[in-house]
């Protein structure tokens, strides 16, 4: 049985909301910290949660939450620069993928607007304006200062502060830096693309000089993503530097030679509608997760670049479980058993989006042994083998037992 009573949470992107509605199911009151003063409305580019995101939401009762905003994806049609189809992954009518959610494509800032609305209502508390900057331990608690000069007590504080976390930084001064994967991203909504429907399913192209994205809804509308090589690392605030524009006529140079619409979905683009996300990075393996009253959870913990297309599915799955185990056990040997349950699975679905992001990153000559190789590879990707991304779920009302600790 649990002696937490109380938790800081701070982070109000995914994982952070998540956590807090999850930490209430486990009899835990929670308040969340956002830097930022106003909410994240219509920032962020488009992320898709995976039927693992959704069912891990479930325990919660927020996955219905995700599908009334998201716009499902039945399919993924993964093309070479000649259109030709290299493979293609759908949902399945049996095997270990039956019976799962569809994975929905959302817009970050919608499902932001979606979770917020949801915690409000279950009286969640999100502070905006709530900057961390510093943290003191105690015997019997941990104190959050906040740039703004304020304090937060609370019996233990929960970093949901993305992939600059400041908490990680804090409880481990050594730890890691975000690694640049050598692409920048790009993406964008298109009301009446002119193009045919793409039938739920997602394109994945791997272009000649870009990777394109892209999804049209049978109404016309559509949307894209481009990750596009670039040697040098450069930040969202860098890149917004260049006028959109520009972005615009730079990224549809890169599909001239490509037989797919890349050229026309870029081109009927409105240049206010574009979204930069700024360089792909991760973190392979972020040493300290947790010490004394704090641990990390979401991208604080395991950043994955956004080729994992699981970024906020492990965040939501993060801050669910490590709920479940202070619901069970005392702080620190909750944070990690937390942390036996996923370390592992996390850092493998980092070191898949890495090997993907190598593909995309591909020059002249690597691109050639990967148009090769990719549908050789395509056709041994059978759907069973994607299950232990998939089909993950959080059994919730399994006790979780202190011997798990031992295994972590
Ligand atoms: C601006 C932005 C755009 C993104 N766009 C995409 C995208 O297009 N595609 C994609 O796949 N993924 C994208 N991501 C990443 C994706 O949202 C994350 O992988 C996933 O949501 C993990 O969620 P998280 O809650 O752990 O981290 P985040 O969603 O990054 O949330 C962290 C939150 O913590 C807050 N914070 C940071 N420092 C402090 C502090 N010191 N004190 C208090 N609060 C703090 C931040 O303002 C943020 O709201 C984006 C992330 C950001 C921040």
């Amino acid at each position: 049985m649990t002696s937490t009573r109380t938790a800081l949470v701070i982070g109000g992107g995914i994982a952070g909301p998540v956590a807090a509605m999850a930490l209430r199911k486990a009899g835990i009151d929670a308040t969340v910290f956002e830097a930022y003063a106003q909410t994240a409305d219509g920032v962020g580019g488009a992320l898709s949660i995976a039927p693992n995101g959704q069912l891990a939401l479930d325990v919660i009762d927020a996955g219905e939450i995700v599908r009334a905003v998201g716009v499902p994806m039945r399919g993924m049609v993964m093309q070479s620069w000649t259109g030709k189809v290299l493979g293609e992954f759908g949902s399945a009518d049996s095997g270990p993928l039956a019976d799962l959610p569809d994975m929905q494509l959302v817009w970050r800032g919608d499902l932001y607007a979606a979770l917020y609305a949801e915690a409000a209502r279950r009286g969640i508390r999100i502070e905006h304006g709530r900057r961390l900057v510093g943290l003191t331990e105690t015997a019997d608690g941990v104190t959050a200062r906040f740039a703004d000069g304020t304090t937060a007590t609370a019996d233990i504080l929960i970093g949901a502060d993305g992939i600059r976390s400041a908490v990680r930084g804090l409880i481990d001064p050594a730890a890691p830096s975000p690694r640049y994967a050598g692409l920048l991203g790009f993406g964008a909504q298109v009301a009446a693309t002119g193009l045919p429907s793409t039938q739920d399913k997602m394109h994945m192209v791997f272009g000649k000089r870009a990777f394109f994205g892209y999804q049209v809804s049978d109404d016309g509308d559509g949307g894209w993503f481009v990750n596009l090589p670039h040697k040098e690392p450069m930040s969202r605030t860098e890149a917004m530097r260049v006028p959109n524009d520009e972005w615009l006529r730079r990224l549809a140079a890169q599909f001239t030679e490509d037989r797919v619409p890349a050229r026309e979905m870029i081109g009927r683009t409105r240049p206010e509608d574009l979204v930069i996300t700024g360089g792909l990075e991760d973190i392979p393996h972020v040493p300290v997760w947790h010490r004394g009253r704090v641990c990390l959870i979401g991208d604080a913990a395991h950043p994955t670049s956004p080729s994992s297309g699981q970024g906020a599915s492990l965040a939501v799955e993060s801050g669910v479980e490590l709920a479940r185990c202070l619901r069970d056990l005392p702080y620190d040997q909750a944070f990690a058993a937390y942390e036996g349950q996923r370390r592992a699975r996390v850092e493998r679905v980092i070191a898949m989006a890495a090997r993907t992001n190598s593909d995309k990153a591909a020059g002249p000559v690597a691109r050639v042994i990967r148009d090769l190789v990719m549908p050789v590879a395509m056709k041994m990707m059978k759907p069973e083998k994607m299950a232990w991304q998939f089909a993950y779920r959080i059994d919730w009302d399994a006790p979780v037992r202190p011997e798990l600790v031992a295994a972590a």
